[in-house]
């Protein structure tokens, strides 16, 4: 489990929208992924949300949403409104067969008719690249988010770097 600085426990926090109160879901507000998750310096928000519980999460389990579990009105995929939420009482770890049997309501297939990514970028021909990904499947990603994510990357590396100087 990765050790929780208090400083970075409040920029953390700083990031989750807990206004719909303490059973709703907490949508994250900081960067979200190509994928649809939240993003916290590099690592899955909710899983963050998870460790912070003091709960570290067992190998090669990933976190899985309840509150999507039980929503048979979400569309899935990238649309999934639930993949941002950190509230930890919606997150338990499953085996990655778990969590696509408890996907099944869901119609990812939908997301190729999307004309915008999670951050609500527009998928135009000059915005949007293709990668491979594990499993030989393509799938299109938004280029302004890989620009705001390498940007993040920097930015935390230079801070990093500081750190490591001024604590020396
Ligand atoms: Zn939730
Ligand atoms: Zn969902
Ligand atoms: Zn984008």
């Amino acid at each position: 489990m990765t050790e929780i600085h208090p400083l970075r426990l409040r920029a953390f926090i700083a990031q989750v929208d807990t206004t719909g109160g303490i059973e709703a879901c907490w949508p994250w507000r900081g960067f979200i992924d190509d994928e649809g998750y939240g993003l916290f310096r590099g690592v899955g928000a909710h899983r963050m949300a998870y460790e912070l519980m003091g709960r570290p999460i067992p190998d090669g389990l990933i976190i899985d949403h309840r509150c999507h579990n039980v929503d048979t009105t979400c569309p899935g995929g990238t649309d999934c409104r639930h993949r941002r939420c950190v509230n930890p009482a919606h997150l338990e770890p499953v085996t990655r067969g778990e969590n696509v049997l408890r996907s099944q309501h869901t119609m990812p297939h939908q997301n190729a008719a999307k004309t915008h990514c999670p951050n609500g970028h527009e998928y135009t021909a000059e915005n949007t690249y293709s990668r491979q990904r594990s499993g030989g499947i393509a799938r299109r990603e938004c280029r302004a988010c890989r620009r705001e994510r390498s940007r993040i990357e920097a930015r935390e590396s230079r801070a990093a770097a500081r750190r490591t100087q001024s604590a020396a």
